[in-house]
């Protein structure tokens, strides 16, 4: 059989470009990588068959470079575009201008995303697909007064949201009508600032909500279908971190319900190709909460389920062939869980990003594993992209299967040269609320203690150090050797003050706040970087008088915006950054002056 598209262009990088490339390729299509100057020598860039430079190094100038982008497809003569998800995969703009050069988009038709683009339409949208969003606004709030009208008539608490936000950012949780002005605001500038839209709406806010959503397909021959559902309640900041299909105890006559709302809401906004409709369900109702027009990160846990690679089913549909299966085909097989594993510090439930680069990375294997990873041994994760640096995905015949499976997967799972969340996901992966399926979205910020998890070790370049399980609780870093004794072989933990090793910046600096932390210590009035990093804003001047904790500057990695606070109270003597430097971690930003200068600090 003929493959669909000769050669086909992926705009985008990690772990997704790498897995398109490898369904491309599955097929006998070429595959054609576009790199920024930091991703030259990135694992997408190295399986591609082709790779054009676009430049660069933030995601503005590279992979949200329109006309690179569309020069690469031109040198390529690519014949197709698959955006990935993030970057221009939702963007109609960005898909109408692939179309113009007689390249196929692999999407959906760009009317649709636009419809589901902006969050206030695509409730109206639902509505008139006969599916109830989450209970809230249906125009945008203009003041805090609405704000506050809609708290009084639906009760609090309530959720400010953007319009057009994505990516768990634009929101913010009101508790009563005194704290509804300054949410306001602040949403208002987040809203402008990060989407470039100010506009906001409100909704009820649910307190234990679980965050099931549904995979969708459309052609364009006027079929549309679901492929279950996904489970993605384990999140932190309203972002997901672990997801899992089905949904633990999810009724099926809901799921069946879900899955018909699905289809009506993809139908209603003439939809073609992968999507996925989420939805929040509790106390045994679901409530559409909105549409994203992609593919999802966590889509292989559908296709480990149903057998069906989505990815070359975008393929078939954007080149004009009916969906390959039915409604009534689609057979689903087992639990499949998925574990996004980031380079960010879970040390105290803080999620830290954590750049650096990789010196050793072991994948787990065996039956029912699949590991779709960005990076190998060598490359450097950058402050400027997301952190998601591979996704450990494990297949069971039931959920409890799974998630033993998934345990010995993380198990196995090494990674150096970066701070990596495996161990956030052992706790998760052994508790037993997860075990049991209470959990819900808020549940791994309340109720999942943190404080019991080591200290990431500080990354090195040394191929002996592994990283530690969850609950070893110790003091200064660990470092695991193998020893043999009588001939039997034995891991010995070892572990080391933290001036043994030679320190890293950042971690040293965590490390050294940590212990203030603990010691409800003042610190030194040197003000850090907690990480490498952009300064987004410094929100003090020289011969400013600070408290200790007052905010004092913003900094941004890896799409994450960190407050970084002042660490004693006193005069501030030296501002040494400036919107839009890049910082070091363990850079000094701000140098404050103590009230008490004379007090011992028991930080050093
Ligand atoms: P984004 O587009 O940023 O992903 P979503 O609207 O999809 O934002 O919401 C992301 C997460 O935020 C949800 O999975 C859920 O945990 C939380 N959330 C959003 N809206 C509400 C709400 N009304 N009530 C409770 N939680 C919510």
């Amino acid at each position: 059989m003929a493959p669909m598209f000769e050669k086909v262009l992926v705009a985008n990088r990690g772990e997704i470009a790498v897995r398109v490339m490898r369904t491309c390729q599955d097929l006998g299509i070429r595959t054609v990588a576009v790199y920024s100057d930091l991703d030259h020598r990135s694992l997408h860039v190295r399986i591609a068959d082709e790779a054009y430079a676009i430049g660069g190094h933030t995601a503005a100038e590279s992979y949200l470079n329109t006309e690179a982008i569309l020069d690469a497809a031109r040198r390529s003569g690519a014949d197709a575009v698959h955006p990935g998800y993030g970057f221009f995969s939702e963007n109609a703009d960005f898909a109408r201008a692939i179309a113009a050069e007689g390249v196929t988009f692999i999407g959906p038709p760009p009317e649709a995303m636009e419809a589901m683009g902006e969050k206030i339409m695509s409730r109206r949208k639902a509505i008139e697909a006969g599916v109830d969003p989450v209970p809230g606004s249906l125009d945008a709030a203009e003041s805090a007064d609405d704000v506050i009208a809609f708290g009084a008539a639906h009760g609090w608490p309530l959720a400010i949201k953007a319009a057009f936000g994505g990516g768990g950012r634009g929101m913010r949780v009101v508790n009563d009508a005194a704290t509804a002005p300054a949410a306001f605001d602040a949403c208002r500038r987040e809203a402008q600032s990060s989407f470039g839209r100010p506009e906001l709406y409100v909704e009820k806010y649910l307190t234990w909500p679980r965050h099931v959503e549904v995979q969708i397909f459309a052609d364009t021959h006027g079929n549309a279908v679901w492929l279950g559902e996904r489970d993605c309640s384990v999140q932190r900041r309203h972002q997901k971190l672990i997801e899992e299909t089905p949904s633990p105890g999810l009724p099926d006559d809901v799921r069946q319900r879900m899955g018909a709302a699905a289809v009506r809401v993809a139908r209603a906004t003439g939809y073609v190709n992968a999507g996925t409709v989420e939805f929040l369900y509790q106390d045994g109702e679901a409530w559409f909460l909105e549409m994203n027009t992609r593919l999802q990160v966590e889509h292989p846990i559908t296709e480990l389920t149903t057998g069906i690679d989505l990815v070359e089913e975008q393929l078939r549909v954007a080149a004009g062939e009916p969906l390959s299966f039915t409604q009534e085909s689609i057979q689903r097989r087992g639990h499949a869980i998925e574990c996004r594993i980031n380079a960010e510090d879970p040390t105290g439930g803080k999620f830290l990003p954590s750049p650096g680069t990789i010196s050793r990375f072991s994948r787990p294997g065996g039956f029912g594993v699949r590991v779709d990873a960005g990076i190998g041994v060598g490359d450097t994760v950058s402050q400027h992209y997301d952190n998601l640096l591979a996704k450990i995905v494990v297949w069971g015949s039931d959920r409890e299967e799974a998630r033993r499976r998934m345990q010995r997967a993380l198990g196995e799972t090494v990674i150096d040269g970066v701070v990596t969340n495996v161990a956030a996901h052992q706790a998760v992966l052994e508790h037993p609320d997860f075990a049991a399926g209470r959990h819900s979205t808020r549940w791994l910020e309340e109720r999942v203690d943190f404080s019991t998890l080591a200290p990431a070790p500080p990354p090195t370049t040394a191929p002996e150090l592994a990283h530690q399980p969850a609950g070893s609780a110790t003091a200064g870093p660990a470092r695991q050797i193998d020893v043999e004794v009588d001939g039997r072989r034995f891991r010995v933990r070892v572990y080391e003050p933290d001036t043994a090793r030679g320190p890293r910046p950042a971690a040293a600096t965590a490390r050294a706040r940590r212990r203030a932390e603990a010691a409800g210590a003042r610190g030194a009035g040197q003000i850090t970087a907690p990480m490498q990093g952009t300064i987004v804003n410094v929100q003090v001047a020289v011969g400013d008088t600070v408290e200790a904790g007052q905010p004092v500057c913003v900094l941004e990695a890896m799409k994450m915006e960190n407050q970084v606070e002042a660490d004693v109270a006193g005069t501030v003597a030296e501002v040494r950054v400036r919107p839009g430097d890049t910082v070091g971690g363990g850079d000094v930003l701000i140098v404050i002056t103590p009230a008490s200068a004379a007090e011992p600090d028991p930080a050093q």
